[in-house]
């Protein structure tokens, strides 16, 4: 799948729609989700375009992916979840309903989040 330079997220990547930043680095850009699921809600992305975590794991920098992977980790901590617990998520196309298509993580904490499955 072709990347479309005008999603959501690279609107929001561009400052052409306004978020409520939570962290920024040279490859990673994180804030919170709009509908948030939970008490903690934070979309983390990638500054380069990539579709998907499939698009992202296959092509992007090893900068890139430790950057965002330690974004991760950071932002969980500045939360306080950190000892609480947390949960993780990245849909990826069809089946995994992912509906932006600009690879993102979903930070998922601030309460007991019941079983996934
Ligand atoms: P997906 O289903 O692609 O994994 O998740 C997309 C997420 O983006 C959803 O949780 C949705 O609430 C969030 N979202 C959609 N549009 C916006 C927006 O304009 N701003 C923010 N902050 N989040 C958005």
């Amino acid at each position: 799948m072709a990347y479309d330079s005008n999603n959501i997220f690279a609107k929001i990547l561009r400052g052409e729609i306004p978020c409520t930043k939570v962290f920024e680095n040279d490859h990673v850009l994180a804030f919170n989700d709009i509908a948030p699921k939970a008490p903690v809600h934070v979309l983390i992305i990638p500054k380069g375009a990539y579709v998907s975590f499939a698009d992202f794991s296959a092509n992007a920098t090893d900068e890139e992916i430790v950057a965002l992977n330690r974004a991760v980790g950071e932002i969980a901590r500045e939360k306080g979840i950190d000892a609480t617990g947390y949960r993780l998520l990245a849909n990826h196309a069809e089946h995994g309903r992912q509906d932006v298509p600009h690879y993102h993580v979903h930070l998922l904490g601030g309460a007991d989040l019941g079983p996934c499955f």
